[in-house]
């Protein structure tokens, strides 16, 4: 069958086949890890094999991004070893130097980097990118590169319209890159909205498992940014192993059946935990009452994703007191997995972070809905 015969398969098809590679010696239908580092060289000192060396050329590597290429409806993707590796590879490898306009509210990590981006030559302008006015007021004209959002963003999920912030980063010669960790392909293709790159800590969602980190860029047509960020990554070396590529891409598999089932429960526990006498806030973009719960229907399609907070009335320590009496959900950090996490995240973000303090982060695994709505009520205290 020839490209243009092929029918266009959808995401979870894809996702589930793998792009249908298998092993072509044995014929096994899973491919194995390709863990050489080296090649042998042809006697006539050529490289038939097209591979030479593991940090620039592995199978198993090229597989995962093919699969992510896939998903996101891009040309090409490029795996880290973290989600940290790949959001830090755009910012370092823009022309020097670059204004940065970039949401306020995101990933506390990427931020706390983000704020000492003078180091290298670049400058930065924080704003609410739900406001679409302070975005526009943020672009130093012949200045600004780059405008990097995340949504739904950690850990407030507010909703920023890619759409919107690509035309004003395109008008301003800029590009825009997009933090998909939360929403995953499933709900968001940012660059079918326009984005320029899309941005995954593959370490959440991507695998879904807890137990790799990765970290992923996708591009459909890369210009002089990409290049670079190539370039650096193969001189660099911050590239994912085999084996992580290889669990990575056995967690694809299953992407679509489980963020659907995420999304689903975290609707029903947002819904079910709105007017609980202990929380004053449900912060979920599927509730009709969150603010960005209209552009998040727009591109969040099928589904709102399986993060939410909760704010509790009574304060911090009441909020860390009732993370210390669940007993399905775990206490720990990160988010995306098959098993429901919970987190007093101004803990984890400490000092100068927007998160409130009595604010309770959820990320809604795999388990039975009504046992976590019912563990976590029973952790409640009125
Ligand atoms: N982006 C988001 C939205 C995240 O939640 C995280 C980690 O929590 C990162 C990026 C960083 O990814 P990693 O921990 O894989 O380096």
């Amino acid at each position: 069958m020839d490209d243009q015969s092929k029918p266009k398969l959808s995401l979870r098809t894809l996702a589930a086949q793998a792009l249908g590679i298998y092993e072509p010696t044995t014929m096994g239908l899973v491919p194995p890890i390709h863990a050489a580092t080296t090649f042998i060289r042809d006697p006539d000192n050529g490289y038939r094999s097209g591979h030479v060396y593991g940090r620039t050329d592995n199978v198993t590597i090229q597989h995962a991004e093919d699969v992510i290429a896939a998903l996101e409806g891009a040309d090409e993707a490029l795996l880290f070893g973290s989600g940290m590796a790949a959001a830090t590879a755009v910012f370092l490898a823009l022309e020097m130097p670059t204004h940065i306009v970039a949401s306020k509210v995101m990933y506390w990590g990427l931020r706390s980097w983000l704020q000492d981006i003078g180091r290298y030559g670049h400058s930065i302008t924080f704003v609410d990118t739900a406001r679409l006015e302070d975005v526009r007021q943020a672009v130093k004209p012949g200045q600004t590169g780059l405008f990097w959002i995340e949504t739904p963003s950690n850990p407030l999920w507010t909703v920023t319209d890619i759409e919107a912030v690509a035309e004003i980063a395109h008008a301003s010669d800029a590009l825009l890159c997009v933090d998909s960790t939360v929403s995953t392909p499933v709900f968001t293709r940012p660059l079918n909205l326009g984005a320029d790159i899309v941005m995954h800590s593959a370490t959440k969602y991507l695998n879904g498992h807890s137990d790799v980190s990765a970290g992923a860029l996708a591009v459909i047509q890369g210009g002089s940014l990409w290049s670079r960020i190539k370039q650096n990554r193969r001189n660099q070396g911050t590239v994912i192993g085999p084996f992580e590529a290889w669990l990575l891409t056995r967690g694809m598999r299953t992407l679509d059946v489980r963020v659907r089932a995420q999304a689903t429960a975290a609707t029903f526990l947002a819904e079910k935990l709105v007017g609980h006498p202990a929380i004053s806030d449900v912060l979920y973009p599927g509730l009709t009452t969150h603010p960005g719960h209209d552009i998040a229907e727009r591109q969040m399609t099928g589904g709102f994703g399986g993060m939410l907070s909760i704010r509790i009335k009574d304060g911090e320590k009441v909020a860390i007191e009732t993370a210390a009496r669940v007993r399905l959900w775990k206490r720990a950090t990160s988010l995306g997995g098959i098993e429901s996490l919970i987190e007093h995240r101004s803990s984890i973000e400490g000092a100068g972070s927007p998160c409130p303090m009595d604010l309770l982060r959820l990320s809604v695994g795999l388990e039975d809905k009504d046992e976590l709505y019912s563990d976590l009520v029973q952790a409640l205290r009125i």
